[in-house]
């Protein structure tokens, strides 16, 4: 558990020590971020072993490595390590480490777990529970991936949907939910990763403001329109990764431009469910693409819609680690 590797003697992470070597930084800009980093999660340097060798992919600011954490209380763990790359910005810094921030005390079976933090001295690095398998979208992909029963089908959208009904829960929206973005362990157990574009939400809904770069293929008619971001939104995201799902990898309507698919999203077109796969799977899809939020289920409607077309081992296992069983949302 994290708190077997979390808990190690630090300095206060927002003292100017940390600001030292790291470079193109604004110190008020890193300190703001970094005094909402808990202690706890302050991992000391020397503590971490990278093997340079094994890359495990190259994310929007630097590389990810396998590594190696020494842990006082017990054996080493292996973690994955997000390296900021030399060339990073102040802003690119707080945006780095901000993903870090929202996965703090992230309690949840289906999504990726923050070990910690190395932040004094640069590179800066984000250290994470490591998912053996990678992503979902290079495994569907792969020879593995093409041959998926219908059964680990659904409990990959079973996991998926878990995780995605705690984070909703913590009304945290994570506007990034794809196959590329979910990460697998040694038992092919789905994981939710990248928290690079979540938002706590305050109310119902978060606006942004400024256009970056944005996963337009994923996203719900109301955030292309107007920039409105809900769990109803992720709800939608979490049809297309369904789609993607059954389709074993292919590319969200393959052949159009961004600027067209914005278009036809706005403007009611869908994407066409693929002719194979389970029917709930594709039934779902569709409720997720409903144009009113409102309209689409909860996260946590969809994990009691999926539960009993799992296989009863599964229903057991599932029972024992799930979020739904554990909150008071399953009676509701
Ligand atoms: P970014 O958010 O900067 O784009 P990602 O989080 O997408 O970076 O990471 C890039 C790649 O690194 C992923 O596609 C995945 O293959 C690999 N990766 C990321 N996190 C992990 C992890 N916890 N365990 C194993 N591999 C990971």
């Amino acid at each position: 558990t994290i708190c077997l590797w979390g808990r190690r003697k630090a300095a206060n992470p927002t003292t100017p020590e940390f600001m030292n070597h790291i470079p193109n930084c604004e110190e008020p800009l890193l300190g703001d971020t970094l005094q909402h980093i808990k202690e706890e999660y302050v991992i000391q340097r020397d503590a971490l072993e990278i093997n340079l060798e094994h890359q495990l992919g190259k994310g929007c600011f630097g590389t990810v490595h396998k590594g190696v954490l020494s842990v006082t209380s017990g054996s080493d763990v292996k973690v994955a390590v997000k390296a900021l790359s030399n060339q990073a910005t102040g802003w690119d810094v707080k945006r780095f480490l901000q993903e870090a921030v929202f996965m703090q005390d992230i309690n949840s079976n289906f999504v990726v777990r923050l070990v910690g933090v190395v932040v004094k001295f640069s590179p800066i690095y984000v250290v994470m529970e490591l998912m053996e398998r990678g992503d979902l979208k290079s495994f569907l992909l792969t020879e593995a991936g093409g041959t998926l029963t219908e059964m680990k089908m659904v409990e990959l959208a079973l996991e998926a949907a878990d995780g995605m009904a705690y984070l909703a829960d913590k009304k945290l929206v994570h506007r990034d939910l794809a196959a590329r973005n979910c990460m697998l362990d040694t038992n092919l157990t789905l994981k939710i990763g990248d928290f690079g574009l979540t938002r706590y939400l305050k109310t119902d809904y978060y606006k942004k403001s400024d256009k970056g770069f944005l996963p337009v293929r994923w996203m719900a008619p109301e955030s292309l329109q107007n920039g409105r971001y809900s769990s109803r939104s992720d709800v939608w995201s979490y049809g297309v990764l369904l789609w993607e799902v059954v389709s074993r990898g292919a590319l969200p309507y393959q052949g159009f431009a961004h600027e067209v698919v914005n278009v036809m999203v706005i403007s009611g077109s869908r994407l066409e469910c693929p002719e194979n796969g389970p029917e709930i799977l594709k039934f779902l899809m569709q409720q997720c693409w409903k144009g009113q939020p409102k309209e689409r289920p909860e996260f946590i409607q969809l994990v009691r819609l999926l539960l009993p077309r799992a296989s009863p081992d599964y229903q057991a296992r599932f029972e024992r680690v799930s979020f739904f069983h554990s909150s008071s949302c399953r009676d509701s």
